[in-house]
């Protein structure tokens, strides 16, 4: 089971890297200590979603894997 993030105001969901960047740009994304690299193809495990949102300043909900955003 990997992390997942909803974009509700597109209705997108992003379950790679890559997707995640096309939909947030401009968010500087944060390694998870876990892993060594970030690679486009990566499932989002190696993105430290938390510590990613808390940075940006965006608001998130998350249940357990799952988080969503506005
Ligand atoms: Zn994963």
């Amino acid at each position: 089971m990997c992390q997942t993030v909803y974009i509700k105001s597109k209705k997108v969901e992003c379950e790679i890297v890559s997707e995640l960047k096309k939909e947030l740009p401009n968010v500087v994304l944060i390694k998870n200590e876990m892993y060594p690299q970030i690679n486009d193809g990566d499932c989002l495990c190696v993105i430290d979603l938390e510590k990613t949102f808390e940075k940006a300043g965006i608001d998130y909900s998350s249940r357990g894997m799952d988080f969503e955003i506005d």
